[in-house]
């Protein structure tokens, strides 16, 4: 299992601290200090200096410091540009919605996913995030905020469920009693479609939203924006939602990015209600955030609002995605890309 002692549980951090020769509740006083956010071991001022230094020694802690934050005028949407341990940056947004402050997380540095609208993925991949990188987005945006962070989405840069294992983990820190005790039912995990993977996560009956970045009502569409669509096709695809409902009882969230002349006709919308058809299904309209390296477009407003007229007298509930931070580069990757061509540019 990882190294980095934050990205342990408290079940491991005890066998560790038993191995080490301490008594078990210092691992206790350990995970509650390291799922507050300090960034040093001295801060944890209950423990003995001794074991302090040794700490420091062995587990040095990891923490990501702000390369940029962004706040729009708007409506107090925060960005933030990190710098992990290697050099590496990933993005966190702090969304300030009326039921609590949602952070919208990054699961990987780049995607390999390959969507042809999405900035995250024109590097490619570069590497997976550790359990620990992704709830150390959670715990510093809270830390550096000052408000209190009670939703958490997984709708930043990567595709979790690439990386299954680590955002698993993740999951089960970030939901713990001794650290930020997030309720698995404020939190929502968005997939491109890996067909297996979603099978695995229905088995472990997780509480949390499954969303489903759909974007297009048949293959054809599919294939020609959504590689992933390629190994498994929006048939299997809606059978792995059907499973899935039918172990966890969560209603689909599905993500249906507008893009002009693509996806955005009427027949496509009565197509999404036939495929759909008695899945109990959510589906958020987003007019498509333009990405500079693409030449797709958004829709217009009016093609939005007529998709959703007849996805709804189809008895379908569809919802028009509020955009927060619009005037602070806040889709997906945006300030990642920025940042790293204004860098190459330097250099
Ligand atoms: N990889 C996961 C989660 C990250 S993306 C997934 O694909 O679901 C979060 C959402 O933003 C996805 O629905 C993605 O398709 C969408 N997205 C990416 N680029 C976008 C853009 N330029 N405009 C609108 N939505 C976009």
């Amino acid at each position: 299992m990882n190294e980095n002692l934050k990205s342990k549980n408290l079940v491991e951090m005890e066998a560790l601290f038993k191995e080490m020769g301490q008594p078990r509740f210092r691992a206790k006083q350990v995970y509650t200090w390291l799922h507050k956010g300090v960034r040093s071991y001295d801060e944890m001022t209950n423990l003995p200096k001794a074991l302090r230094d040794t700490l420091a020694e062995q587990y040095p802690i990891y923490a990501p410091q702000v390369v940029r934050r962004q706040e729009s005028k708007r409506d107090g949407t925060i960005k933030y540009l990190w710098r992990l341990h290697d050099g590496n940056c990933v993005e966190t947004v702090l969304m300030r919605y009326h039921y609590g402050n949602t952070v919208c997380i990054s699961t990987e540095v780049g995607c390999r996913m390959g969507c042809a609208f999405c900035a995250s993925t024109l590097g490619g991949l570069v590497r997976r995030l550790e359990p620990h990188e992704m709830l150390d987005q959670v715990l510093f945006t809270q830390v550096d905020s000052g408000l209190p962070v009670s939703h958490i989405v997984l709708m930043g840069i990567g595709e979790p469920l690439d990386n299954f294992d680590n955002v698993m983990r993740f999951l089960e820190l970030v939901n713990s009693e001794n650290g930020m005790n997030i309720s698995m039912r404020h939190i929502s995990l968005s997939t491109c479609g890996l067909v297996p993977k979603i099978d695995e996560l229905a088995q472990r009956k997780l509480q949390i939203s499954l969303a489903i970045s759909l974007h297009g009502p048949n293959d054809e569409i599919r294939n020609r924006i959504m590689p992933v669509n390629k190994a498994y096709p929006i048939d299997e695809l809606l059978a792995a939602c059907r499973r899935y409902y039918a172990e966890t009882s969560r209603r689909i969230h599905f993500e249906y990015a507008m893009i002009d002349g693509v996806n955005d006709r009427e027949e496509h919308a009565k197509e999404l209600l036939r495929r759909l058809k008695g899945l109990p299904a959510h589906i958020n309209l987003i007019p498509l955030n333009h990405v500079e390296e693409s030449p797709l477009k958004p829709s217009s407003r009016a093609a939005v609002a007529a998709f959703q007229q007849t996805l709804e007298d189809g008895g379908l509930t569809a919802t028009v995605r509020r955009t927060l931070g619009g005037d602070i580069d806040a889709s997906c990757g945006q300030l990642r890309r920025k940042y790293t061509k204004e860098n190459a540019q330097k250099e």
